[in-house]
């Protein structure tokens, strides 16, 4: 009797160890499948920024890795709603990668205050404001594009006009000033630049030197916004022009562009 109770226990543990084996091959397998179509995928998307931005262009071989991973889980913790469009993977790629850029020199990089991103294909109505609007970031967690301003954006590199990093930087403004979560930037940088573009007389200077539009001066979160377009479209001539301005912005997002050749 005895006997065959141990061969039963036998069986039995040999039965589940063949299983278990059997399984991890199926899980390993399914593993490296999922592995080969992320690296497709991931490549197709590399080429899509090699050619569209010119930040991840200069970026060192291992930067432009760790922009990829943050890109990708970025992407993922998002929620991208088409409006009359749809979202393909490619323009979440795109979308996300404005968000990466602007903070590629910060740890907190995830805006996880921001669960939705809402994205139209022109300029859309807002019942809230009851204008039309290219973008938004609002502090109910919400941000919103017009797929062809944003494009638009990208499209002429220079003009200081770049929808994508305009309304992240509104994001990430409002991640450290509103938002539950993490807060992206080193409170005492961002105290500091907050005072100085809050001072009259440097706001005056600014305008005399007439390097931002107007629209910058129309409150504190449009000129940071403003000041995030020039810092990654003519960083060159945003330092040159305003030094102290430009390190204390560079202080606050701890990257600097101009080195990377911009
Ligand atoms: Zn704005």
């Amino acid at each position: 009797m005895d006997i065959v109770i141990i061969i039963i226990v036998i069986g039995v543990i040999f039965f589940v160890y063949i299983r278990s084996a059997y399984t991890e091959t199926i899980a390993e397998e399914a593993a490296e499948d999922r592995f080969k179509s992320d690296v497709k995928v991931i490549k197709e998307n590399e080429e899509l920024l090699l050619n569209n931005d010119l930040f991840y262009r200069q970026l060192p071989y291992a930067s432009q890795q760790r922009f990829m991973q943050r890109l990708a889980l970025f992407v993922q913790s998002k929620n991208f709603i088409g409006r009359e469009i749809e979202v393909e993977y490619y323009m979440k790629m795109m979308i996300g990668a404005a968000a990466i850029k602007f903070s590629f020199g910060v740890e907190d990089y995830q805006l996880s205050g921001f669960k939705q991103i809402l994205v139209y294909p022109e300029e859309y109505y807002s019942k809230i404001t009851r204008q039309y609007h290219k973008g938004e970031a609002n502090a109910i967690g919400v941000l919103a594009f017009s797929w062809k301003h944003f494009k638009e954006g990208i499209d002429s590199p220079k003009d200081n006009l770049n929808l994508g990093v305009h309304e992240f930087a509104h994001a990430y403004f409002l991640q450290q000033t509103q938002m539950d979560g993490e807060d992206p930037f080193d409170s005492n940088k961002f105290k500091k630049l907050r005072t100085h573009i809050q001072d009259h007389a440097v706001l005056d200077t600014m305008k005399q030197k007439a390097l931002f539009r107007d629209y910058a001066f129309r409150n504190e979160m449009e000129f940071f916004a403003i000041m995030g377009e020039h810092f990654f479209e003519t960083p060159s001539d945003f330092k040159t022009e305003t030094p102290r301005l430009y390190d204390m912005f560079g202080n606050v997002l701890k990257q600097d562009p101009t080195k990377l050749g911009m």
